[in-house]
This record gives C-alpha cells, sequence and structure tokens, in this order.
C-alpha cells in the first residue's frame, strides 16, 4: 500500500487499540510505526502487541516498525494517607526520605538522589506543573518548600525538576529490565526517556549493540541546551512537548520545537513531534481548529513524524484519530507553500558520495521529471541520506535487511520495500524498475533514477546513479 504523503505517523499503542483487528485498522487508517510504552506495558503486554503488530505486518506485505518507548527516570512522590491532601498558597510543605504516608505538612520522596540535588531555590512542579513548589531549606535528607501556585496534591503524582540537574543516570533498574525484554524481540527503536546530557546515551549504546535504533526525547531544558551534541549521538530524536511544557514555559515549547526539528534536519536525523496533537480526540471524533493547525507547523517543518498518544492508546475515536492525523498531513504536502517552506530549510549536502549522490538524484529527478528515486540501502544510512534531501519525487528505499526497512519506516518520504541482494547491476536496475511498477510509483515508459553503491553491500559507498525507463511489461528496466 502506498501512502498519500511523506510524513510519518507514530500511533501508541494501549487500551483502546491493542487486539490485532484494531491495529489493522490503525495500519490501514495511516499509522506507519507503532509505540508500545513501557511505562504503561507489562513485558506479557509488551510481547503480544509485537506478535500481533508482527502479524499485520505479514497480512499487509509492508514493513512497519515498532518502538519501545522506555520509562526513564519519572519521579514521583510516595503516598498519603486519605489519598489526597489540600494545600494553602504561601505555606511550607516538607518532601522527605521517610517511608511514611503524607499528610498537609509533609510527604515521602523516594528518591535520595533528589533530596541531595535539591538547592534553595529551585523549583518543584508536581502533577505537570498543577502544584508549584519553591525549595526553601534542603539539607540533602529533606527540602522544606512554600507552596506557589496549586492547592491539591495527592499519591504517587510526577514531580519535575525544571532547576535541578540531577545526578541520576537516563536508565532506571526498571529501564534496564524493560530494555532487556526489548531486545529481545523484533522492536526497531528504543525511545530514552528525560535524558539530559550527551553520556545518558552510552549505556544504551552499549547494551543495544546496533540490535535497535536510539531515539532521544527532549524533555528537559538540560537536553535542550546540549541538543547538537545529543542529536549526533542519537538515532533519532523526538521533541517530547508533554514534559518538556511542565520543565519550560509553556510558550517556550514552539520556539524550541523549530531549534529542535531544524537541527535535526540539518543532521539528518529522523525528528518526531509528540504529545496532545489531537488531544480533543480522546473523547470527540472530530478535533479543534488550533490541533489541526499544530499537525500541519509539525507537517511544513519537515518533521519525520508526528505522533499520537492518548488519542489512539486510550481514547473513544483510535482510528478517526489516525485518519484525521494522515489527511491533514495530505492536504498540508499539497498545499502550494509548502514546497518553497520545505525547500528554504534544506541544509547544505555534505562532503559524502552519499549528499552528493542524493542531491544529484533529487536535482535530475526533478529536472526530468522522473517517477521515482530508487535507493538501495542495507544499513539505512543512503536512505536516510535521500530523505534529508526532501525532494518532492517520491523515495524507495529498497533493503535487503528487514530491520533495516522496518526502522526506515520512521523517516519522511521513505517508501520502504525488502528485496534479495541484485546479482549484478542489470538485475539492479530490473529490480528498481519493478519494484516501482509493482508499487505503483512508475508506469511502463516512465523512467526512475536508482541510487546504490557498487559493489552492493559496502556500508557507505554509495557511488551510483543511473537512470533507467521501465520496460513495456514493466517487469524489466532499460
Ligand atoms: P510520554 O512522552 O508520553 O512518554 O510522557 C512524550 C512527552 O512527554 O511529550
Ligand atoms: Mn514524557
Amino acid at each position: 500500500m502506498k501512502r498519500g504523503r511523506k510524513v510519518k505517523i507514530l500511533a501508541t499503542l494501549g487500551p483502546a487499540s491493542s487486539s490485532e483487528e484494531m491495529i489493522r485498522k490503525l495500519y490501514d487508517a495511516g499509522a506507519d510505526v507503532f509505540r508500545i510504552n513501557m511505562s504503561h506495558a507489562s513485558h506479557d503486554v509488551m510481547r503480544d502487541l509485537v506478535r500481533r503488530i508482527r502479524t499485520v505486518e505479514k497480512k499487509a506485505g509492508r514493513p512497519i516498525g515498532i518502538l519501545g518507548d522506555l520509562q526513564g527516570p519519572k519521579l514521583r512522590v510516595g503516598a498519603f494517607e486519605d489519598d489526597a491532601v489540600e494545600l494553602e498558597p504561601g505555606q511550607t510543605f516538607t518532601l522527605d526520605g521517610v517511608a511514611k504516608p503524607g499528610d498537609k505538612t509533609r510527604v515521602y520522596l523516594p528518591h535520595p538522589e533528589i533530596l541531595e540535588a535539591v538547592q534553595p531555590g529551585h523549583r518543584l512542579l508536581i502533577d505537570d506543573g498543577r502544584l508549584a513548589l519553591i525549595a526553601e531549606k534542603a539539607d540533602g535528607r529533606s527540602i522544606v518548600t512554600k507552596v506557589v501556585s496549586g492547592t491539591k496534591i495527592s499519591s504517587r503524582k510526577g514531580v519535575s525538576l525544571p532547576d535541578t540537574t540531577l545526578g541520576v543516570g537516563a536508565l532506571t533498574e526498571k529501564d534496564r529490565k524493560d530494555l532487556d525484554a526489548i531486545l529481545k524481540e523484533e522492536i526497531d527503536w528504543v525511545a530514552l526517556s528525560f535524558i539530559q546530557r550527551p553520556d545518558d546515551l552510552a549505556e544504551v549504546r552499549k547494551i543495544a549493540r546496533g540490535r535497535v535504533g536510539l531515539l532521544s526525547k527532549i524533555e528537559k531544558p538540560q537536553a535542550v541546551e546540549r541538543i547538537d551534541e545529543i542529536i549526533e549521538l542519537s538515532d533519532a530524536i523526538m521533541v517530547a512537548r508533554g514534559d518538556l511544557g511542565v520543565e519550560v514555559p509553556l510558550e517556550a515549547v514552539p520556539g524550541i520545537q523549530k531549534q529542535i526539528t531544524r537541527a535535526a534536519r540539518r543532521a539528518g536525523k529522523p525528528v518526531v513531534v509528540a504529545t496532545q496533537m489531537l488531544e480533543s480526540m480522546i473523547t470527540a471524533p472530530v478535533p479543534t481548529r488550533a490541533e489541526v493547525s499544530d499537525v500541519a507547523t509539525a507537517v511544513f517543518e519537515g518533521a519525520d513524524a508526528v505522533m499520537l498518544s492518548a488519542e489512539s492508546a486510550a481514547g473513544d475515536y483510535p482510528v478517526e484519530a489516525v485518519a484525521t492525523m494522515s489527511r491533514i498531513a495530505e492536504k498540508v504536502e499539497r498545499d502550494m507553500n509548502y514546497p518553497g517552506i520545505i525547500n528554504a530549510q534544506r541544509p547544505e549536502a555534505e562532503a559524502t558520495g552519499s549528499d552528493a549522490i542524493s542531491a544529484a538524484a533529487r536535482q535530475i529527478a526533478q529536472t526530468l521529471k522522473l517517477s521515482a528515486i530508487v535507493c538501495y540501502t542495507a544499513s539505512g544510512t543512503t536512505g536516510l541520506r535521500a530523505s534529508r534531501e526532501r525532494p518532492s519525487t517520491p523515495v524507495i528505499a529498497l533493503s535487503p535487511v528487514i530491520e533495516t526497512a522496518r526502522r526506515l519506516a520512521l523517516v519522511w518520504g521513505l517508501h520502504c520495500v525488502v528485496t534479495d541482494d541484485a546479482s549484478d547491476l542489470d538485475d539492479m536496475v530490473d529490480r528498481a524498475c519493478r519494484i516501482a511498477f509493482r508499487e505503483e510509483f512508475a508506469r511502463p515508459g516512465d523512467r526512475v533514477i536508482i541510487t546504490a553503491g557498487v559493489p552492493l553491500r559496502t556500508p557507505g559507498a554509495t557511488n551510483m546513479l543511473r537512470i533507467a525507463y521501465i520496460g513495456s511489461d514493466g517487469m524489466s528496466g532499460i
């Protein structure tokens, strides 16, 4: 099946979308990659979802990407005696290391490293910022705060610390176990939550040993500050606006989104824009005008993918949410202003064979009005560089490696197809033409441009460009 858009859709699975039937419906409506959120999914649930996605993939005959999202160091307060208490602005409230139920004056904070790291003057934002505290005294064992705004706090609510750089790494004990389980399954991407610094990627990189791509979720101001280094060490990036919008002022999020999408595009790393994109569709079959505009903005920015969270995982209208997102993307990509905006953001080709050939292929395809760019990519690198050019011509990424094709399902504009290695140059041309015809990108007499590295399967050796005609039967190239 051929999608009518370049931007990809990442749909989170959950209670509203865990059956094989629903996964198939979401795929048909436009989902290209599925996210399994390890904050909520047990290992058994995760494995069942992977199995069902792979069944849908087999029946659909198209590679589908799967992203396993690690919870990361999401901090929470302990429990309260009566589940919730009411506080008054200006009052004192203490977080301490005493494992006893909380009351109006104090609560247990089961994270000793935070008790140590917080300094007077730092903000503590509870429950997505609904309650704001400011630290007045901190002696390493407890934090005495003053209530700045908000009144309610209840058991196990999340705590954000926008002013504090934590000593904790990005992987908790739970994350390590989840990562081990993920690496045993056919999962293509792992998302790392709440990373703060480039170093946070090193441990995961070592454990993963290339079996999954690493996607860094940018949801801490500390990560925004070092975004270029983090992008360099990551395989993909997410603008995780949910938690980011708690940690930085909400009005700073759109600018940061632009900064991150541009930096990622410059580096040629896939970038996902996430959270609350069609939030009202959790309970309504149509989105708000503002939400439509938000999805459109991400598409105009040239993001690789846009994501649905609760809309597809737990809402009343998961299929409608995916279909709506898909329709918005298709419309934007046909807008008369779209090519100009996308072209204006194109980064210069870097001085590599792969970049030079990808740039040339885009230009030639446009000048000669070719039907498709067909790029052979074993590791995925050439596919990524072809996408970085953001060509208006469709790109077919051919790979002998199913894992590569699945991983590239997240990447802007790539229609991925798994095919055997070509035996020689003629076979390569035939194969490219046959697939372009079969996948309905080109008809007999049309021309395509093929990029490849010869000899085949030599990573980083893209060195060939070839224009070919689709033969009269669609079965060969000339
Ligand atoms: P989450 O991440 O849905 O796992 O919290 C996305 C975000 O914070 O925006
Ligand atoms: Mn988050």
